[in-house]
């Protein structure tokens, strides 16, 4: 399998190069050249694998549709070693339960940070450390976060031989328990960067110092931000895992509904979607950083300016654009990169929109692709955290409750039932819980007294040569 760029530049790569590799040099995003289709044979093998053989070796299956520049079985030794109940919870991995009639709960947020982005983080920590010694390398991973991307990047990558972790974070928009959980972490090798800014301020610094070529290439830069494709590639596994549990034949379709930011979720839905998994509807749940519920409503996309994008309480979907939006707006235009590139280069950065509603394709992303979307607001979070909690004795986190609360309104017909993404523990979000029920949600019991620990970070104004400053000064 080759990978092209989104913005339709001549070179094709493999999949251990653009692991390390982040944006494509034309400043697009890497996509497969096209997507494995898994027919009916093939699913029902993968349903005999998930029950005899469990998530780990069905994401082997998957993953080796994608990489055939990694041994089979480096890479199935790479996948046991991340999908394991230890690290992950549960021996199911990602759990279905259910919520009320027609609608479950996928569990992706038991790992060690709490957060679904454990899901593939810990799979890009091993997939890195195993390429960067095939290679006799190093790399220096610079990331931006709105709390649970860095967390996850830092966990997945401590402690681990030939890569440095240095992390943007939106100074002081982080939950207190969020903070604690990067800042509390002593490893030489991670590094926390708190930028005075909002998170597409700290997006922009990465980009900056990405597309400074000369830069990226003498201090070895890598990404880990959702903009990765290894990071999308492992979430399409739990797609298929999601599906796989809540049916029992083929010929059912499930659909899900998914607490979108940066689109990356949803996007690793559309790509299993793409291979033929029978997906009904792809629900795009937004907050009140609605982009995307906008441009799937009206076919207008408008990113925001960083004034303009609101600090909520799901602060992970805090977003003014969304950074893998172009991957599904490059398959929507069908493959036209050179479109692509005039979309989202320098036209978007002058003029901050487009406007797909009078192209004939725009009518494709609901009927051909499936997605439909909506938007939850604050008052819309504390009444379904408080309405779950009440009518079935759970607590969901914010996020999961603008999914819920988004998911409930496109439920329809009840044989296609909805999974909606759970995708993180209310823990690291408590203070709205507590806004919500009276009361702080439980907290595992590893996590007690973290906010006390001692915290390693280092401020500094959104200054792209100040990062740059840091990165040269701590990289020997
Ligand atoms: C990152 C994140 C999201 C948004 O996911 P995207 O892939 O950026 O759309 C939603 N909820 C939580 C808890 C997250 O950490």
């Amino acid at each position: 399998m080759l990978y092209l760029s989104t913005r339709g530049h001549p070179e094709r790569k493999h999949f251990c190069d653009i692991l390390l590799e982040g944006l494509a040099p034309d400043g697009g995003l890497y996509l497969p050249e096209h997507y494995p289709q898994i027919d009916d044979a093939a699913l029902t093998r993968l349903r005999r694998v998930l029950r005899e053989q469990g998530y780990a070796e069905l994401a082997f299956e998957i993953l080796s549709l994608y990489i055939d520049d990694i041994p089979a079985n480096d890479l199935r030794a790479l996948c046991h070693k991340t999908y394991t109940a230890e690290i992950f919870g549960t021996p199911e991995i990602v759990p279905l339960r259910p919520l009320e009639p027609g609608l479950w709960l996928q569990a992706l947020s038991n790992g060690p940070t709490l957060a679904f982005k454990d899901m593939a983080m810990q799979l890009l920590g091993n997939l890195f450390e195993y390429e960067l010694a095939r290679r006799g390398e190093e790399l220096n991973i610079l990331g931006a976060t709105s709390g649970d991307t860095g967390s996850a990047a830092e966990y997945a990558m401590r402690g681990k031989r030939g890569v440095r972790v240095f992390m943007t974070s939106p100074h002081g928009r982080m939950s207190a328990f969020q903070q604690a959980q990067m800042f509390s972490l002593q490893d030489e090798n991670i590094h926390n960067i708190a930028i005075e800014g909002v998170f597409d301020d700290c997006q922009d610094i990465v980009k900056a110092v990405s597309n400074d070529l000369a830069f990226k290439r003498k201090y070895k830069i890598g990404t880990v931000n959702s903009i990765n494709w290894a990071r999308l590639l492992a979430q399409v596994v739990y797609y298929f895992a999601g599906y796989l549990q809540a049916t029992t034949s083929n010929d059912q379709k499930v659909s899900f509904a998914v607490p979108s930011g940066n689109f990356g979720n949803i996007c690793a839905g559309h790509v299993a979607r793409s291979m033929g998994l029978p997906i009904a509807k792809l629900v795009v749940a937004t907050n009140e950083n609605d982009v995307l519920d906008e441009f799937f409503r009206t076919g207008v996309y408008r990113v925001r300016a960083s004034a303009d994008t609101h600090e909520t309480s799901s602060p992970s979907m805090d977003i003014s654009k969304a950074s893998n939006f172009e991957r599904f707006v490059f398959d929507l235009l069908g493959r036209d990169g050179a479109r692509t590139q005039a979309l989202f280069g320098e036209a978007l950065a002058r003029e901050g929109r487009f406007d797909l509603s009078a192209d004939p394709h725009f009518a494709d992303a609901a009927k051909r692709y499936g997605f439909v979307s909506g938007k939850s607001t604050h008052a819309d979070r504390l009444a379904t955290i408080r309405d779950t909690h009440q009518r079935f004795a759970t607590t969901i986190d914010t996020h999961t409750a603008d999914g819920v609360k988004v998911a409930r309104q496109h439920l329809g017909a009840l044989d296609v039932p909805m999974i909606v993404l759970e995708t993180a523990l209310p823990i690291k979000f408590a203070e709205t819980i507590t806004e919500a029920l009276g009361h702080p949600p439980a907290r595992p019991a590893r996590f007690d007294g973290i906010e006390a620990l001692p915290k390693r970070v280092q401020v500094m104004p959104a200054d792209v040569q100040q990062v740059k400053d840091y990165i040269v000064r701590h990289c020997d």
